[in-house]
């Protein structure tokens, strides 16, 4: 039996937004998304997109699983594919939802009918159908209101499909509608569950991770391309730069005072990255902190970081508990990878006794024993791309 996936636009009939553009995103992000499984076709129709293998029979939990990562979807669902005619309609939709209402105890058929010379209407290709599945699975009664499953009849132009409960999408936005940002990516749990949260809304991402060798590892790194591998399942490709942060972290070490040490260097990443994502020409940066987590996450010390951004900084995660971060790593699958035990450049050069309230005009002063300028540009310089 012939199958197609189909798939219903999520959040796509916004206000002023464009819904053309939209669905342009959308559909090259499902194009790229089931790509890897073979060849095939995308058709858009009616606020519904099909996919459908241009050859042979797909591996169609596959290709659902990929689109269910894909953002701006609500639902979907394969269906099989029928001739439009109600014999035909009736038989497989006894043999093609044979589990599901074998194992039901109430049903009720929907039926739409977009090509409006199929010789039934909507509530008598219903009563055909359903009256015939009552006769095939005796067991069940038809319930309108509360049922256990619905078998959806749609009676499109070419041929009608047929199929049974929908899953969820991933909700959101397509990726690459809201432009682009670039993400402050750590080793940790929270930094790529920011990144996920961003994406979600749309949002195109750029990584950034500050790296320390010799004191963080070339698996450090590798832990970070991992991370943004899983993250982009759901982003789509995502660019990532590597930034040398020895040197400054040396400096600061050597020049200013101890307890300011994390601050001063959480400065240096914002002015580091500004730089840069304006190179990329990413809107904003995002990082994965939340308010009280760790001494540089208090409202002082935030308001110090974000004094040398020169692009709005986002936080998805700020008003969240750390086990609420977690349930989200978890779900798109960073969870394991972030608890491996690689040292990130935050861990390497750790005060004792940060400042939870540090004042901008103190810190300020105890930059002044820096070069930061130079600083800044030679880490910029520096900057790599990582394949990931
Ligand atoms: P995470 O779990 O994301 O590492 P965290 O709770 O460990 O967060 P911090 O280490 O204080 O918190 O870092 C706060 C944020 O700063 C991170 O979420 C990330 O956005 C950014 N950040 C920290 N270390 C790095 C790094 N080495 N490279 C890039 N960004 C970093
Ligand atoms: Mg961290």
């Amino acid at each position: 039996m012939q199958e197609v996936l189909l798939i219903k636009n999520g959040e796509l009939a916004l206000k002023g937004l464009n819904r053309g553009t939209f669905e342009d995103v959308l559909m090259k992000n499902i194009r790229r998304a089931v790509k890897p499984l073979g060849a095939f076709d995308l058709r858009k129709a009616q606020s519904a997109i099909y996919v459908e293998a241009r050859e042979g029979e797909p591996d169609w939990d596959e290709v659902g699983d990929r689109v269910a990562k894909v953002f701006g979807i609500s639902a979907f669902s394969r269906a099989c594919v029928v001739e439009k005619e109600l014999t035909a309609i009736q038989a497989a939709a006894a043999e093609y939802l044979a589990d599901v209402l074998s194992q039901a105890r109430t049903f009720k058929v929907e039926a739409k009918r977009a090509d409006k010379k199929f010789p039934l209407t909507s509530p008598q290709l219903c009563a055909q159908v359903g009256g015939y599945l009552l006769s095939r699975f005796p067991h069940l009664t038809v319930d309108v209101h509360n049922p256990e499953t619905t078998v959806w009849i749609e009676v499109r132009e070419k041929a009608a499909y047929i199929h049974g409960p929908q899953q969820n999408g991933a909700g959101g936005m397509p990726v690459g509608t809201g432009g682009k940002a670039a993400i402050l990516i750590s080793g940790g749990i929270d930094s790529p569950v920011a990144a996920y949260m961003m994406a979600k809304r749309g949002i195109e991402l750029t990584g950034i991770h500050f790296a320390s060798p010799p004191y963080t590892s070339e698996r450090a790194e590798q832990k970070v391309v991992s991370l943004l591998q899983k993250v982009s399942e759901y982003a789509g490709h995502i660019s990532m730069l590597v930034v040398p942060f020895t040197h400054i972290q040396e400096e600061i070490g050597k020049a200013c005072p101890e307890e300011l040490f994390t601050l001063i260097m959480r400065r240096f990443m914002m002015r580091i990255a500004s730089r840069i994502a304006e190179e990329q020409e990413c809107g904003a940066l995002v990082t994965g902190e939340s308010v009280g987590q760790v001494a540089s996450q208090t409202i002082p010390a935030i308001a110090c970081t974000d004094a040398v951004a020169t692009l709005p900084v986002f936080r998805p995660v700020i008003g969240m508990d750390k086990d609420e971060i977690i349930v989200i790593s978890r779900k798109i699958d960073t969870f394991d990878i972030s608890i491996q035990p690689y040292e990130d450049c935050c861990t390497v050069f750790t005060p004792k006794h940060p400042r939870t309230r540090p004042r901008l005009a103190q810190v300020e002063e105890a930059e002044r024993a820096l070069a930061v300028d130079e600083l800044v540009e030679e880490a910029v310089r520096g900057a790599r791309f990582v394949r990931i």
